[in-house]
């Protein structure tokens, strides 16, 4: 750990030194000797500045080499090359996806999903946590996740009443898709010694029953933490496993065509060592997706010990941000907002109130930190807009910084302006529209504010450099999925309506947002997100072109293969 210590303050020390630069790395000639190979006969989109259209492409060592005609790039390729002829399938840079949180998905990844999108009512979901149980040996924990009540039929919270019916002497821990609650049953209750007489712990919630003994609802990270950490198994994966459970993230990934995969909360469970932990998934020679970093500012004393500094690493792994949360969610009613909820007093909360949220901005933004702010209410987004606008007062050019603001869901007018005047570029969990779309609409926005719900087609035409993610494990990675809700926002639970129609984007905007735009908000813009010589080789074959298929159906294309870093990582 002291090596590695060294080398995270030296490494990002030279760095930061080179962040005015446009792009931390330019662009390097490929190896001589390096295999070259060509895909040719098919449609090419390498999505530059003006998307232009080829039939072929050629690739050399971890570089790209030429696109353009099949004439062309053969003559560009010269003799030895080996050809892949594409029959008229269609090469896209690999898909970025800018904001996931990858120690859940490697923790949880090889656990049951008993979410509504694979067990859509609550007795479906009870069903397969006894068939979990089943399979679960007689000494271990019972774990499940994507639990989300809000979705279900009916909308219904397990508790311990459920729960103790499934299993009264082994442990249950049931993960909320958001990852910040959680579900025990009154086994896991008592190992974790919670009991009626137990406080709740600061800045979260038990869960509890009319007597006040807690009815295994675990809300917030706190909360829940202590008691997930019990499970051993779990703990094994965080620590010891975490390179080959990462390693199966990355595969998921490449099965998705992503071939750049952003942890957006870094360090929430290990700080340094989860750094550690993406080092070796590379030295280990498996990892099929790059890693972009977002350091976790809830463990910002633990990362001022390490001195971290932005642009750490290289092209494969980089910490490329900061990230900070401002407010909660809105289905969950803890989004600050202008206004109060439909039918309810509150307006939400801030996580961080204005002032001391001013005075940590200021703080990361003179370290130069690519800021990550997560706000989805929107008078959190106002507090936002307000302390980047002070930190530029104070002389820190913040659009250099290239900042983004997470989620961003309730975008107004005047805020977009804003946005436009200091460079930021919204990050949309676009998935809100189609998955909880409905719920947005009528429980908790009103069908006049639920229009200004993740406004890809406003941006797009104020000229934002945004993009959109899955923030998996909340909704599932699938970047051509992301991409068919942008172009069609239709709702999960009601297909014939489509959600704030003026707010759709044509299929080239939508490749863009989680391609080339996604790459310039990582300052990766001259290495990855597009598909131009000298740039690195990540790149993605479908079955179909997107621009060509029935909306609807493009989350359904196939994907062919996925190349990483010169090399295939998935298909055949
Ligand atoms: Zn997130």
């Amino acid at each position: 750990m002291t090596m590695n210590r060294r080398r995270f303050v030296q490494a990002g020390a030279s760095v930061l030194a080179g962040l005015s630069v446009p792009g931390w790395h330019g662009p390097l000639a490929a190896a001589a000797g390096a295999e070259t190979v060509v895909f040719r006969n098919g449609v090419v989109l390498p999505v530059d500045a003006g998307f232009s259209l080829h039939a072929a492409l050629a690739i050399r060592g971890n570089r790209v080499l030429a696109v353009g005609s099949d004439e062309a790039v053969a003559s560009a390729a010269g003799r030895g090359a080996r050809v892949i002829d594409l029959g008229g399938r269609t090469v896209l840079p690999g898909f970025i996806e800018p904001h996931m949180h990858f120690a859940l998905l490697a923790a949880f990844g090889h656990t049951e999903d008993v979410g509504p999108f694979k067990q859509p009512t609550f007795e479906a979901c009870l069903k397969a946590l006894r068939g979990v149980a089943a399979k679960t040996g007689a000494n271990e924990w019972i774990v499940a996740r994507q639990f989300d009540p809000v979705l279900l039929e009916p909308p219904r919270e397990l508790t311990t009443r459920e729960l103790d019916e499934i299993s009264k002497d082994r442990p249950i821990f049931v993960l909320n898709a958001s990852g910040h609650i959680a579900y025990v049953n009154s086994k896991a209750l008592a190992l974790a010694k919670i009991t009626k007489n137990t406080p709740d712990p600061k800045g979260a919630q038990y869960g509890r029953y009319q007597d006040g003994s807690p009815n295994g609802v675990l809300y917030g990270v706190i909360a829940h933490l202590p008691v997930m950490l019990l499970n051993q198994a779990i703990v094994k994966r965080m620590k010891t496993g975490f390179v080959d459970a990462g390693i199966e993230v990355g595969e998921q990934a490449a099965a998705h065509g992503i071939t750049t995969l952003c942890d957006m909360a870094a360090g929430a469970f290990g700080a340094e060592a989860d750094i550690e932990g993406f080092e070796k998934m590379f030295a280990a020679g498996r990892m099929k997706s790059r890693i972009r970093a977002y350091l976790f500012d809830g463990k910002a004393e633990e990362w001022d010990k390490v001195v971290a500094k932005p642009g750490y690493g290289d092209a494969l792994m980089r910490v490329s941000g900061w990230k900070m949360v401002v407010d909660g969610s809105n289905q969950g009613y803890t989004g600050r907002q202008r206004e109060p909820y439909v039918g309810r007093d509150s307006k939400g909360i801030f996580y961080v109130e204005p002032k001391v949220l001013n005075e940590h901005v200021l703080i990361r933004a003179k370290q130069g930190w690519p800021l990550a702010l997560h706000g989805n209410g929107d008078a959190a987004i106002d507090a936002i807009l307000d302390a980047l606008e002070n930190a530029q007062r104070q002389g820190i050019d913040i659009k250099s910084l290239r900042c983004r603001i997470e989620h961003c869901s309730i975008l107004h007018d005047d805020q977009i302006a804003r946005c436009k005047a200091l460079g930021i570029g919204p990050s949309f969990l676009i998935n809100h529209v189609h998955y909880w779309g409905h719920v947005m609409r009528d429980k908790v926005f009103g069908p006049k504010k639920v229009q200004l719900l993740d406004r890809c087609g406003s941006v797009e035409k104020a000229g934002l450099t945004w993009t959109m993610h899955s923030d998996a494990p909340v909704s599932p990675l699938s970047n051509l999925h992301l991409i068919r809700v942008a172009v069609v926002r239709d709702l999960w639970k009601e297909p014939d309506t489509i959600l704030a129609p003026q707010e759709r984007v044509g299929v080239e905007a939508a490749i863009r947002a989680v391609t080339r735009n996604a790459a310039w908000l990582y300052h990766s813009e001259s290495e990855i997100g597009s598909l131009e010589p000298g740039k690195l080789a990540d790149l993605v074959v479908l079955e179909n072109d997107p621009r060509k298929v029935e909306p609807r159906k493009i989350s359904e294309i196939k994907i062919s293969q996925t190349w990483m870093d010169g090399k295939q990582v998935y298909g055949s």
